[in-house]
């Protein structure tokens, strides 16, 4: 009898991906979503790129980060906790709880129930806004960490920040259960189906040209193929235990992403232009997704991968090739 796999959140992006590398493996996979009617819609993602009989090792169950009911249940007779789920919006929420709280409690709801069923082997999902210290030049790496009290951390970084941290004291007072976090940077790449995610919706607002500049900040995009497979080759190696790991290409500016894109489909109205640092503080005043952007302006985040080559074993795919290949769905499936 193959390991079962709990993995949360699986009607996200990321999720999907990691789905499909968990059977692809040969496991059996219980998927947690919130709402039981997107089930098939995650089979349907997924199961065609499988042998048929992999179906068979797919179960679903319904769980909220924000409530208790069901997470004892799910976690009966699993080997291995993915946990994935975490809200992860385009826009910061005027309350930062919004996003703290279930990025949180969902944490710990789930690595509690996971010690009630003896489950030893967590694997989180994690982000390198958890990584990033804006007090310190590039580039950081795995010993670096969020400071979630400076005024620039935003929401999101601040959710992500709390629940790695809250999951590695968890994990510290937990004998014999064992945490790898995986750390990735924007995740771009192929989609598995028309429902996508915030990264993948910064790509289609470069493609849709609706801005006519760019913010002038670098950041390093992963492919989501390397992201999935980072999730599986941790639960496969049991030295990756107690560690983080970025996932992480070389970083790429908004504009140069205009760039790319823009040699890729010519025909399309796709910004280049870098946007000047007075007209984006004018926007920032009302616009909030401007705002949370201002403090990096200028910056160049490089995160090194040297961990995740050395230790996993991974060679990345190049962060153009993502940022193609993420364009080329959202093209292919007339999402833009
Ligand atoms: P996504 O497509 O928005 O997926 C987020 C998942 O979390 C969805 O399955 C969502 O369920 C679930 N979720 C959110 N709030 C929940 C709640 N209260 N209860 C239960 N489930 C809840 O985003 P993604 O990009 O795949 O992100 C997946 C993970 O990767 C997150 O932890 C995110 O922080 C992390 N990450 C993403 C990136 C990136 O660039 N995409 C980078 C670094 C880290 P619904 O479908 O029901 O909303």
């Amino acid at each position: 009898m193959p390991d079962t796999v709990l993995l949360t959140g699986a009607s996200g992006f990321i999720a999907k991906h990691i789905l499909l590398h968990l059977l692809g493996a040969g496991y059996r996979v219980r998927a947690t979503i919130r709402n039981p009617a997107r089930a098939d819609e995650v089979r349907a993602a997924v199961l065609p790129h499988l042998a048929p009989e992999a179906a068979d090792r797919l179960a679903f169950a319904t769980l909220d980060l924000e409530r208790d009911n069901g997470w004892d249940t799910a976690l009966q007779g699993v080997t291995a906790l993915v946990h994935t789920a975490s809200p992860f919006p385009i826009a910061q929420p005027r309350d930062p709880d919004d996003l703290i709280r279930p990025a949180v409690q969902g944490t710990l709801r789930a690595l509690t129930a996971a010690r009630a069923a003896g489950v030893g082997r967590v694997v989180l999902t994690s982000s390198i806004v958890a990584v990033v210290n804006e007090a310190k030049g590039f580039p950081q790496d795995e010993t670096d960490w969020c400071n979630p009290d400076l005024p620039t951390t935003t929401a999101y970084a601040k959710s992500k920040t709390l629940a790695e941290r809250a999951a590695w004291e968890f994990v510290a007072g937990t004998p014999g259960m064992q945490l790898t976090t995986i750390n990735p940077g924007l995740v771009l790449g192929p989609l598995l189906d028309d429902a996508f995610g915030s990264s993948v919706g910064l790509v289609r607002r470069i493609l849709a040209g609706k801005d006519p500049m760019l913010p002038d900040f670098a950041f390093p995009p992963v492919d989501v193929r390397d992201v999935a497979l980072m999730h599986l080759r941790a639960l496969e190696r049991p030295e990756t235990a107690g560690r983080r790991f970025i996932a992480a290409d070389e970083p790429l500016s908004m504009p140069q992403m205009g760039q790319i894109l823009r040699a890729e489909y010519p025909a399309r109205r796709i910004p280049t232009m870098v946007a000047p640092k007075p007209v984006l503080r004018l926007l920032a005043l009302f616009d909030p997704q401007v705002r949370s952007i201002l403090p990096k302006i200028g910056k160049v985040e490089r995160l090194s991968n040297a961990r995740a080559r050395s230790e996993m074993g991974m060679s990345f795919v190049p962060a153009a090739e993502a940022l193609k290949a993420t364009a080329a769905s959202l093209i292919g499936r007339r999402l833009v």
